[in-house]
């Protein structure tokens, strides 16, 4: 099974993404946790992503696409969950590529839908607790990876909805509620 949780910072793609992982025996690949690992190692690509990343602007498809490819190949799971991946056409247009090479393809792309005062109010929490603080979790930093989801992230819905494989879900209800709503859409794959 490969599918990818879809939706704005703060939506609650890596809560979900841990839920399944452990249900469907998947691998979970975060772009973002990839690369504040790389940071954490203060390897060259952490480097180069550090400052672009505090930003809250896209770090390039280059390094993207070699982490993800890199991923793609390692074996001992029963699929692929993409979380934060792809967030621009080419990406999304490059990973279709990657995966015929791989002759696997993508099942579903599951859009996560919260408004922005929901996603603003729930990242000034996270950033409350010091415990899950990132870097980029603070307003003016959040307001431009805001910016960049509704202006180039989410123009990759309409390349979807022409392969017949996005669905959508309202993610502003319990954690269990969005659950149990994402696996009823994994049934029939
Ligand atoms: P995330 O943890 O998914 O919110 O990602 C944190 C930051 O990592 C983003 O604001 C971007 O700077 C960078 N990033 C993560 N995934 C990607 C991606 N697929 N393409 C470009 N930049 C990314």
């Amino acid at each position: 099974m490969i599918i990818i949780l879809f939706g704005p910072p703060g939506a609650g793609k890596g809560t979900q993404a841990q839920r399944l992982v452990d249900k469907y025996n998947l691998k979970q690949l975060s772009t973002g946790d990839m690369l504040r690992e790389a940071i954490a190692e203060g390897s060259e690509l952490g480097k180069k992503a550090s400052s672009i990343m505090d930003r809250g602007e896209l770090v390039s498809d280059d390094i993207i696409l070699s982490m993800i490819r890199d991923k793609l190949k390692e074996s001992g799971s029963d699929g692929f969950i993409f979380d934060g991946f792809p967030r621009n056409l080419e990406q999304a247009q490059a990973l279709d590529k990657l995966l015929h090479e791989l002759k696997l393809s993508l099942d579903l792309v599951i859009e996560i839908v919260v408004n922005d005062e929901v996603l603003i109010n729930r990242i000034e929490n996270r950033a409350r607790e010091s415990k899950n603080a990132r870097n980029d979790d603070n307003e003016e930093v959040l307001k431009n990876r805001l910016n960049i989801y509704h202006k180039t992230t989410e123009m990759i819905k309409p390349y979807y909805l022409k392969q017949r494989k996005l669905c959508k879900i309202d993610g502003m209800r319990s954690i269990e509620q969005v659950s149990s709503d994402i696996e009823g859409h994994l049934i029939n794959i």
